[in-house]
C-alpha cells in the first residue's frame, strides 16, 4: 500500500503520519527528511537544496524530484510506502507519474488533511515551548496553569520564530499555491480522500485507520 499524505502546518500531519508507519508497518519517506540527509552528507545536490532552505525558499521542483528520485529508486521493501512533503506541486506529481511506473508502485491513496484556517492559525501560533524541558503548550487550546511558565519548573515558554502569524502566513500561502494544483492532479485519477482534520487527534486517526484498512484489506488492532 502506497500513500501520499498531505496537508498545511498545523493540520497533524506529522502525528498521523508516525501512526501509520506504527500500524501500518510502512516506510516514511519525507521530502524535508531526505534534504536534511544530504546537505548533511554534503552531496553536491545537497549542497544545492540548502542554497534555497538557507534563504527561506522551497527546494525548486527539478531539484526535489532528484533527491527523492534517488531515495526511491534504490527502495526495495515490500511493505509500501507513506510519501509525505512529496510530490508537492503539480510539476512534481507528474514527473512521479514516471517513477511510479519505474518501480510499479502507483499511489493507492491521497490523504488530504483539511483544516480550516483559523483553526490552524490558533494551532501554530498559540504554541509556547519550555526551554527546561521541552514541553509544548498552546495559550488557547491548551494552556500552562499560569500562563507563560511551564507548570513543571516554572521556566519562562518561548514562542519558536516558525510559528509566528507573519512566519505561518508565508507557509501557508505557499502551501494553498502549490498544493490546490497537485491535488487536482490526483483527484482526476480518484484517489483523494479528504479528511477533516479539525476533530482531533482520536477521531482523525479512526477515520484514517478505517480507511487504510479498507484499501489494505486487513483490521489491525
Ligand atoms: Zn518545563
Amino acid at each position: 500500500m502506497n500513500i501520499l499524505i498531505t496537508g498545511a502546518p498545523g493540520s497533524g500531519k506529522g502525528t498521523m503520519s508516525r501512526r501509520i508507519m506504527d500500524t501500518f508497518g510502512i516506510t516514511h519517506i519525507s521530502s524535508g527528511d531526505l534534504f536534511r540527509q544530504y546537505i548533511k552528507e554534503d552531496t553536491e545536490i545537497g549542497a544545492l537544496a540548502r542554497h534555497y532552505i538557507d534563504q527561506g525558499l522551497l527546494v525548486p521542483d527539478d531539484v526535489t524530484i532528484e533527491i527523492v528520485k534517488e531515495r526511491i529508486l534504490c527502495f526495495n521493501e515490500d511493505q509500501g510506502i507513506l510519501l509525505d512533503g512529496f510530490p508537492r506541486t503539480s510539476i512534481q506529481a507528474h514527473a512521479f507519474y514516471e517513477i511510479e511506473k519505474k518501480i510499479n508502485r502507483p499511489i493507492d491513496v491521497v490523504i488530504n488533511l483539511v483544516v480550516d484556517k483559523e483553526l490552524l492559525i490558533r494551532r501554530i501560533t498559540g504554541r509556547r515551548m519550555c526551554p527546561e524541558c521541552s514541553t509544548i503548550y498552546n495559550i488557547y487550546l491548551n494552556p500552562p496553569r499560569v500562563p507563560g511558565v511551564c507548570d513543571n519548573e516554572g521556566r519562562t515558554l518561548f514562542q519558536r520564530p516558525d510559528d509566528t502569524l507573519d512566519a505561518l502566513s508565508v507557509r501557508l500561502n505557499q502551501y494553498d499555491i502549490h498544493t490546490e494544483p497537485m491535488l487536482e492532479y490526483y483527484r482526476k485519477r480518484g484517489i483523494v480522500k479528504d479528511i477533516d482534520g479539525s476533530l482531533g487527534v482520536e477521531p482523525v486517526w479512526k477515520e484514517i485507520k478505517e480507511l487504510l484498512e479498507k484499501i489494505d484489506g486487513n483490521p489491525r488492532d
